[in-house]
């Protein structure tokens, strides 16, 4: 199996080593818990972030969502532009949002972050914003579907447009109880541009391709990574209820 980067390494350590700083120098060991979701689009990263927040008293940070607000947008915006192109963001960018982000009250307790990180880069710089608080991720939970599932998931997929509400849906697993009507704010729902097969199959593609370093990164560096593979038919209950027993396990 290919390695990381040297470079990689060496900025590794150089995060242990602030870690150590601050818990040991600065006297800082908040009692926080972050866990990273990765997955493919369609995956339920969303979802299970939604559920597993209020069930281990985290805040759900997703990125896309942060991106999207109204604060973010004032500030921001110019140089977000790019994301409506459909271009990637730059990392320093993104990181610089997300740091501003942990500083909010809502992560008191910690995170759970959807969305980020999506690069190695910014698995790295997250590492080191967290280490300078003397902690680090605890899990990264990288939730497994076969390419066709996942096609099969998103084509169902519903989302409210309401900016203040955009609550997703499952035609199958999680519909809504009137159709094409949203259960929290009663708009209509709508099918995303994205969420047709053609386009849902070349966000595969380059999901596939960012996840290799992260995996690599996750699993082999940092040994934090939890392969959740759900058999073929399994309801987001079902990946929450893993997620929860492997937190209360490990
Ligand atoms: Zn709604």
């Amino acid at each position: 199996m290919t390695k990381l980067p040297h470079s990689v390494r060496w900025r590794m350590l150089m995060n242990d080593l602030i870690r150590t700083y601050a818990k040991l120098i600065l006297r800082r060991n908040p009692k926080k818990e972050h866990i990273g979701l990765l997955g493919g689009p369609g995956s339920g990263k969303g979802t299970l972030a939604v559920k597993l927040g209020p069930a281990r008293g985290l805040a759900p940070l997703g990125m896309g969502d942060v991106l999207r607000r109204d604060d973010i947008q004032k500030e921001y915006g110019d140089r977000l532009a790019e994301m409506s192109k459909g271009g990637l963001l730059p990392d320093a960018l993104v990181h610089e949002i997300l740091e501003r982000e942990l500083t909010l009250p809502a992560y008191r307790s910690g995170a759970i972050f959807d969305g980020i990180p999506r690069t190695l880069e910014q698995a790295l710089l997250l590492e080191r914003t967290l280490a300078w608080q003397g902690i680090k991720l605890d899990w990264v939970f990288l939730l497994e579907f076969d390419d066709e599932e996942l096609v099969e998931r998103l084509t169902h997929r519903r989302t409210c447009p309401n900016p203040a509400c955009r609550r997703t849906y499952h035609l199958k697993y999680s519909p809504p109880q009137v159709p094409d009507v949203c259960d929290a704010c009663k708009g209509p729902l709508i099918q995303r541009k994205d969420d047709v097969p053609e386009v849902i199959r070349a966000r595969l593609v380059k999901y596939r391709e960012e996840i290799v370093p992260l995996c690599m990164f996750y699993r082999d560096a940092r040994r934090v990574l939890v392969l959740v593979k759900p058999p073929k038919g399994s309801t987001p209950q079902d990946v929450f209820d893993f997620a929860m027993r492997h937190l209360k396990n490990n």
